[in-house]
């Protein structure tokens, strides 16, 4: 056997878009006796001593017709299987993808929806009262929570980008599920128990704002439409100079969490493992995949 033949048996096999097994417990290199589970797109459910936050929730996937023609239609047992209860959802963005689920969400549970001032708006006309309109620089406590929002951009969305609204017209709802507005746009940083977690939960930076955020152990970024970002890791591993990267929002959205995730339009995943190579060897940045809608421990 010629060693052409040999060297790919001995070189380890590059990761896969999609694990389903989770990572082993201190994989962040800082345990706190949590779990975290990435439920799809940009959503993220955080657990820490009781108290359960999330980012983004997002289960209902209408589809791509239903998307185009009809209004939003919850799946409300669908977000209750995966979320549960929470304790405050905060919201990156209010296009339907980030923010279709959370109004449902929040009155099932009680909580604060912590967001734009878009997000507030429509989560109001869908019977949301407990609302809490973040800023950039906003800090928020929730039990060993700390949540500061950081201003950012969206990812630019090709075709997409060109017919996006922008923001909440008129009184009611918007007509149909591609219509939900993008309104402004926010990271967030999330420190819990020494434990510093940057969330960039759609591929556009801001760049004053970014600047402010001091070194994280866990960078989770959002993969689709980056393309648009002109240097996108660098700009936020200079930053962030992440111990561990976790990728999300690099599976197609338009499906049913029940079916195994595909890939997004574009996902590009051998220039993302480039990417995450490069980080590597700037900071040392390990890659840490969460596989959809399987708690990891924190
Ligand atoms: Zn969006
Ligand atoms: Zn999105």
């Amino acid at each position: 056997m010629c060693l052409t033949c040999v060297l790919p048996m001995l070189l380890p096999a590059a990761p896969t878009p999609f694990p389903t097994a989770a990572p082993d417990a201190g994989w962040a290199g800082r345990e706190v006796g949590g779990r975290i589970t990435w439920t799809g797109c940009a959503g993220f459910l955080l657990e820490v001593d009781g108290t359960r936050i999330c980012f983004d929730p997002y289960a209902s996937n209408p589809g791509v017709r239903d998307t185009l023609f009809r209004p939003a239609r919850p799946n409300q047992a669908l977000i209750t299987e995966t979320f549960g209860k929470v304790d405050a959802i905060f919201v990156g963005h209010t296009h339907f993808d980030h923010a279709m689920d959370v109004a449902p969400l929040a009155l099932a549970s009680g909580c604060v929806v912590h967001g734009s001032a878009t997000t507030t708006e429509i989560c109001r006309r869908q019977g949301v009262d407990r609302l809490h309109t973040v800023a950039d620089g906003t800090k928020v406590e929730i039990g060993p929570f700390t949540v500061e929002a950081i201003a950012s951009r969206h990812g630019k969305v090709p075709v997409a980008g060109r017919i996006d609204v922008l923001e909440l017209s008129g009184t009611g709802m918007p007509r149909t599920v591609f219509r939900w507005p993008r309104g402004q746009v926010f990271a967030y940083r999330v420190e819990v128990g020494g434990l510093a977690i940057h969330l960039q939960t759609s591929a556009g930076i801001e760049d004053a704002p970014l600047a402010r955020q001091e070194p994280v152990d866990v960078l989770i970024a959002c993969l689709a439409a980056r393309q648009g970002t002109d240097r996108y890791f660098q700009r936020l591993g200079e930053q962030l100079r992440p111990k561990v990267i976790v990728p999300c929002h690099h599976d197609n959205f338009f499906r049913p969490l029940s079916e195994p995730p595909r890939p997004v339009a574009r996902l590009d995943w051998p220039a993302f493992l480039d990417d995450v190579a490069a980080l590597s060897d700037a900071y040392g940045t390990r890659l840490v995949q969460l596989p959809r809608g399987v708690p990891a421990p924190l």
